[in-house]
């Protein structure tokens, strides 16, 4: 056989060196911690992660080796992003939400030589530096005060670095890791490549996917430790779209004050964000002059219908998308097919309130105990997943083997309905189903249901022990400042939608719900506290 075509590796090496070529007047704005903006364009981000690589080499950074970072999204953890993989590293993003302890038990298992903190963060390091044995931690001085004594100077060693020279790297070397933030049980890594994390980039940005565009400017609120921000800062450095970052800014008011001075054009999120945003709208709608049509990647947690409807008057358009740490993560994003597109409008926010349809390269499958279920829309079963993006095992963790089926898909432990289009809905995770005499329960829809009522800021359905029916629902809510509900109030709005019993046996209102770091709601901190409801 004659060759086909070069062997060319698909690397972050080539992004970056596309961006300082092609795209050196776009734009990096960013929040700092005082509020004031700091403005640098990519020429001056290519510059500096050149220089990052150069210095990360004469600190002696080997193949393979892990830069951690616990910082927020910012200038400097783009450069990085780009400077740990491009000089043979991997880029180690830890969650600065977890607990102390938990970040220490990471870096340890990730076994982190290098870390580059944010000097606003500094305090939060010292709760776990005893614990942790990095080799050079190297502050980065967003407040502009002088770096402590014991730490390297992120500038200083920018200014002294000697030139880089790019290794030359296999596509499928390491390139980044993430650890993910279950609710229950140790956090396990996640080791992206070069290759999965351009091709991730590649289908991301496509029309029917995030369209992103050079012409974009792009506000990624998802942290840059939570999965990459959804990948979203090595595709946007692709198409050359100028970034806005907030730094430790992420309310509402501070938000929208961005979007608007910056008109962005699209930003990213989990749904608890995007509901602070569409509260501060319905208070002072007139405050922010909004790019019209600005996109919002909704992602995390589902998205519920009425809030999407919501942010639609405000000209806000939420693209629901579903994904995990293990799958780099986008599997699935809501687009209007051409044959769907014709229906009317309420069947479309049917479809947009669904997490949407496999990405090219991505394949999922429903898995229910009798076998395979049918994509009918309304049989349920375990998601599973596999392509390019997904994972093939844990960081050192055999253990969790498995987690892959035999024939090599990842089990996802989410449980989903497929429709004959192709449209995917989350209905529950496996742990969180409630079953009643044998019958399943989505909490996800009943959730869905509650946060349509216009008291309801946000509900969880959780399933509690019951002697006779073996678990039943009970819902837990937060009601909006200021509105009011009973419990019987809330029962018949849902008894239209649903089957009787399917109806929540308690309402349970409460100040607010339980998250995990990453915006998630802590269902398992819920049924500890609810497990005697129906037994005592
Ligand atoms: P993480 O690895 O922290 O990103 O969490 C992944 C999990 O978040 C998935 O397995 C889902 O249970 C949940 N998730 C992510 N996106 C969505 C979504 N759009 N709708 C419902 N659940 C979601």
């Amino acid at each position: 056989m004659h060759s086909t075509m070069m062997n060319f590796p698909l690397t972050l090496t080539h992004l970056l060196r596309r961006a300082g070529q092609l795209f050196a007047a776009s734009e990096i704005v960013t929040r700092l911690p005082d509020k004031s903006l700091h403005r640098q364009t990519y020429r001056e981000f290519h510059r500096r992660t050149c220089a990052l690589g150069g210095a990360m080499q004469k600190l002696g950074l080997q193949k393979g080796e892990r830069v951690a970072t616990l910082m927020w999204n910012h200038y400097a953890h783009l450069e990085t992003y780009f400077a740990a993989p491009c000089a043979g590293g991997v880029l180690h993003t830890l969650n600065l939400r977890l607990h102390p302890d938990d970040i220490a038990y990471i870096a340890n298992h990730a076994q982190d030589r290098f870390l580059i903190v944010d000097d606003v963060l500094l305090p939060l390091y010292e709760k776990f530096r005893s614990q942790t044995h990095f080799e050079r931690v190297i502050v980065v001085p967003l407040t502009g005060q002088p770096v402590p004594a014991g730490f390297d100077d992120y500038e200083k060693l920018l200014s002294d670095a000697p030139a880089f020279a790019p290794p030359q790297l296999d596509e499928n070397d390491a390139a980044g890791m993430c650890y993910t933030s279950g609710t229950t049980g140790k956090p396990k890594g996640v080791v992206y490549s070069h290759r999965s994390s351009v091709l991730h980039s590649m289908v991301t940005a496509t029309t029917d996917c995030l369209a992103l565009s050079n012409r974009d400017t792009l506000c990624p609120v998802v942290p840059m430790f939570h999965v990459n921000a959804w990948g979203l800062p090595y595709s946007a450095v692709m198409v050359g779209a100028k970034l806005v970052f907030p730094g430790p800014h992420l309310d509402a008011a501070n938000l929208l004050d961005l979007y608007a001075s910056e008109q962005v054009t699209m930003s990213a999120g989990v749904p608890t964000i995007w509901m602070g945003i569409l509260q501060a709208l319905e208070k002072e709608a007139s405050r922010w002059q909004l790019q019209p049509g600005l996109r919002m990647v909704c992602g995390g947690a589902a998205a519920p219908e009425s809030m999407i409807r919501a942010l639609d008057k405000f000209g806000m358009r939420v693209i629901h998308g579903w994904g995990m740490t293990e799958t780099s993560p986008l599997g699935t994003v809501g687009f209007i097919k051409r044959d769907v597109a014709s229906s009317t409008p309420d069947d479309e926010y049917a479809v947009r309130s669904r997490q949407g349809m496999p990405l090219p390269f991505v394949e999922l499958r429903t898995m229910a105990e009798a076998g395979e279920a049918p994509w009918d829309g309304k049989s349920m079963g375990e998601l599973q997943i596999r392509g390019p993006w997904v994972a093939a095992g844990y960081h050192e963790l055999p253990s969790e083997k498995d987690k892959w089926t035999d024939d090599g898909w990842f089990r996802t432990g989410d449980i989903a309905i497929m429709d004959a289009h192709g449209y995917m809905k989350i209905t529950d995770r496996v742990k969180d189903l409630v079953k009643s005499g044998g019958e399943w329960i989505s909490s996800v829809d009943l959730e869905n249901a509650l946060m349509a009522h216009p008291a309801v800021q946000e509900a969880a359905v959780i399933a509690v022990p019951h002697p006779k029916w073996d678990e039943r629902p009970v819902a837990v809510v937060v009601l909006k400042s200021g509105a009011s509900a009973t419990a019987d109030e809330l029962t018949a709005h849902l008894a239209p939608m649903f089957a009787k019993f399917w109806l929540p046996d308690a309402v349970k209102f409460v100040e607010a719900i339980p998250k995990t770091s990453t915006g998630k709601m802590l269902k398992a901190t819920l049924r500890e506290q609810y497990q005697n409801l129906f037994t005592t």
